[in-house]
């Protein structure tokens, strides 16, 4: 059976003002398959994930997701996908369960509360203030509910930035389990173990294109 395609990124550009954050790139990832970015701080890795993610407008060329252009159509690629961002701005004076309810509130269709909570390891913690929790809880919080909605790919910006080596261990693990249900994971990340260990393919970014 040929591989199906669920991610189809092509001649990607993206500037900022003078800054050519993405500089024309292409790649495709498979489903069931765990593909990662790899490349040094600077070399265009958010803004790639962003606009995959409908976030961002690309200047030119294309991302399509799950056979969908997401510049068409963002809404229905967002209720399919789970996605965690590098700077999570959650709400600092919300316990961590009410963080999680929020964010199910979001979606058609979410997964219990309890099973995010056992995804991010919290479970002495489910009460406590988001701003109470140590970096290391809030950065696990923060790549959880990535998958509040149940998605079929999960898109992962530096997801072990900040963990202590356990804790890193324990995050690829649930990355692991997810894949081995057959989705997708796209993740970027500047540690070339957690490369090696987690991907299938990578591609290598600097200056906005893969090298
Ligand atoms: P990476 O994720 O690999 O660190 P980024 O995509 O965050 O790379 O950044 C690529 C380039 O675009 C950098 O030069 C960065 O300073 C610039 N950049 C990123 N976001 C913005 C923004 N919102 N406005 C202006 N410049 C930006």
């Amino acid at each position: 059976m040929p591989e199906e395609i669920v991610v189809e990124v092509k001649d990607l550009v993206k500037a900022y003002g003078d800054v050519k954050a993405v500089r024309g790139i292409s790649f495709n990832i498979a489903k069931g398959e765990v593909f990662g970015m790899l490349g040094p701080n600077g070399a265009g890795k958010s803004t790639t994930v962003e606009i995959i993610e409908g976030l961002r407008r690309a200047d030119s060329g294309s991302a399509t997701v799950l056979g969908i252009n997401i510049s068409k159509d963002t809404r229905t690629v967002k209720e399919r996908i789970g996605v965690q961002s590098q700077s999570p701005a959650l709400f600092p004076d919300l316990q961590v369960k009410e963080i999680i309810n929020f964010f199910r509130s979001l979606y058609k269709k979410s997964v219990p509360t309890s099973q995010i909570i056992d995804l991010a390891s919290l479970q002495e913690s489910r009460d406590i203030l988001f701003r109470n929790l140590s970096g290391g809880q809030q950065q696990r919080l923060s790549v959880a509910l990535a998958f509040v909605n149940d998605p079929e790919i999960i898109v992962l910006d530096e997801p072990t930035t900040g963990l202590d080596p356990q804790a890193r261990r324990a995050m690829w693990e649930v990355i692991e389990t997810f894949r081995s249900s057959g989705k997708t994971v796209l993740l970027t990340t500047h540690y070339m173990e957690e490369a090696q260990r987690l991907c299938a393919r990578i591609a290598i970014m600097d200056y906005g294109k893969i090298i």
